[in-house]
């Protein structure tokens, strides 16, 4: 065998081997959600520093061959902060906030406010899980400094933010002031909204509102009363019939159970070959956006090209192309058109839903953006723990809910994911602008969507969301067809 076949052997084992633990990886985190104890032994072999090497030496750590080596290094991270996380997941399954004499679960207090319209209850809850927090922080930060330790002294990455490009490979100060252009753009017109909506639904003003009023105010269950009665996710797979998009495909498993409103979840297991979405009962509009959400980034794994290989499917560093095909669909099911054709409404009513959702999409969107503003600042400046102060001051400013700042580090996500989320808000407006364009105005009742979409879909995790739009669509990740697409709606 000559050196290059050598080469080229040990390439294909790591990557089988890395492909096996992916999956078995996923097949962990299904478990762990759907509520059952891992009970199989066949945890793959832990990977070790040496091992890492090896895949860099023999991969490199750019382009797709470099995708290999973030996957074993992500791995390689997860397992040396997993005891952590576990320290601090059990000290959250047992925290518990006293509100007028009950008792919510500090792992249920986003569901809970999304459910309580009673303002003093919601206020009470703010103190109660203040407390929390600054009780659960130094488990948070453990779990924050073993990572940085492991980047740090194990592989070599003294400073996060230049690990997070270098794997990326996207710049994290340019997309910081992208977002900040986004945050400027757009202030004058949200906080005109947000005071005049917030006193109609709760009668609070914004001075008196703190981040859990605005979780009531996006849950949106106050206008669960215009929900169909008796809508089924049978009737939704009709929907996607329309599309040529079979949900009965053997590929995709939904399960619906819990209570509505639970975090819901996609895991693809294996692409195209098995994917979960897990999420609560179709109770309200919450549950129906998750479902649509969740079937965005379901449909587009099960569509994959099952002949792509492992590095341009199963191993992507940036979220930001499936979240933007998840929110797509999201924000598509609670549009006017949508609300009206497919489910029924009366106009009055479905022009009540829809504006309220696109209230609710300009307040994420700012959520995010202003989430990463603060992130990046903070990790530029090496600050951790004392990054709560700027949080707490930017996430005011923007979003003009106060914000706890021993919140903090429990609105912190690894990885940068507020990226991926503020880039998909953005670019899900791009992908609705360029249908719009290519099956007209009634794209959503178009079959033509569908052949796009499967088109999209075939090239799995081959491109990012920004090189996605660029060689696809042929048009920049840029924020002018959010707003206009948002603004069009409001003014209607
Ligand atoms: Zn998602």
């Amino acid at each position: 065998m000559t050196a290059s076949e050598l080469q080229n052997q040990v390439c294909r084992e790591w990557t089988e081997k890395l492909l096996a633990m992916t999956k078995e990886m996923r097949r962990r985190d299904l478990s762990f959600h759907l509520g059952s104890e891992q009970t199989r032994n066949d945890t793959p072999s832990p990977m070790d520093l040496a091992d890492v090497e090896e895949i860099k030496h023999a991969f490199g750590t750019a382009g797709f061959d470099g995708r290999v080596y973030y996957q074993a290094v992500d791995y390689f991270i997860r397992s040396k902060v997993e005891p952590f996380q576990a320290v601090l997941n059990t000290w959250m399954r047992g925290a518990k906030a006293n509100v007028n004499a009950g008792k919510v679960p500090f792992t249920e207090v986003i569901t809970w406010c999304q459910d309580i319209g009673d303002n003093q209850a919601r206020s009470a809850l703010a103190k109660e899980v203040r407390s929390i927090c600054a009780f659960l922080a130094p488990f948070s930060y453990a779990s924050w400094k073993a990572l940085l330790n492991v980047l740090e002294h194990d592989l070599g990455y003294p400073e996060y933010i230049a690990f997070c490009e270098e794997k990326r490979d996207v710049s994290l100060a340019v997309s910081g002031s992208h977002a900040q252009d986004f945050l400027s753009d757009t202030r004058e017109t949200y906080r005109g909204l947000i005071d005049p909506w917030l006193n109609t639904v709760t009668g609070l003003s914004l001075k008196d509102a703190s981040r859990f009023d605005a979780i009531y105010l996006l849950g949106l269950r106050y206008l669960d009363h215009l929900f169909p009665q008796g809508l089924t996710i049978e009737k939704i797979v009709s929907f996607f019939r329309e599309w040529g998009m079979d949900l009965g495909n053997p590929a995709l498993h939904i399960h619906s159970e819990g209570i509505p409103g639970r975090q819901s979840y996609c895991i693809p297991v294996d692409i195209p070959g098995e994917v979960h979405v897990i999420l609560g009962p179709l109770h309200g509009w919450l549950d129906m956006e998750s479902l649509f959400h969740e079937l965005g980034h379901a449909l587009s794994f099960i569509y994959t090209d099952p002949s792509l290989p492992p590095e341009e499917k199963d191993f992507f560093q940036s979220g930001a192309l499936s979240e933007a095909f998840a929110f797509l669909f999201q924000r598509m099911c609670m549009s006017r058109e949508f609300l009206q054709e497919i489910l029924g409404l009366s106009s009055e009513n479905a022009q009540t839903v829809s504006r309220a959702h696109v209230l609710k999409w300009l307040t994420l969107t700012r959520r995010y953006g202003a989430k990463l503003v603060i992130e990046v600042e903070n990790f530029r400046l090496g600050r951790l723990k004392k990054g709560q102060s700027l949080y707490s001051e930017v996430m005011g400013r923007e979003t003009c809910f106060y914000y706890d700042p021993e919140t903090y580090l429990f609105d912190l996500m690894p990885d940068f994911y507020s990226l991926d989320y503020f880039q998909a808000f953005i670019g899900s407006a791009c992908l609705r602008e360029y249908l719009n364009q290519a099956a007209g105005d009634d794209w959503i009742l178009n079959p033509e969507t569908g052949s796009i979409l499967h088109h999209w879909w075939r090239n799995g995790n081959r491109l990012d969301l920004s090189a996605f739009l660029q060689e696809t669509l042929d048009r920049p990740l840029e924020s002018g067809p959010f707003i206009k697409v948002n603004q069009y709606d409001l003014g209607s």
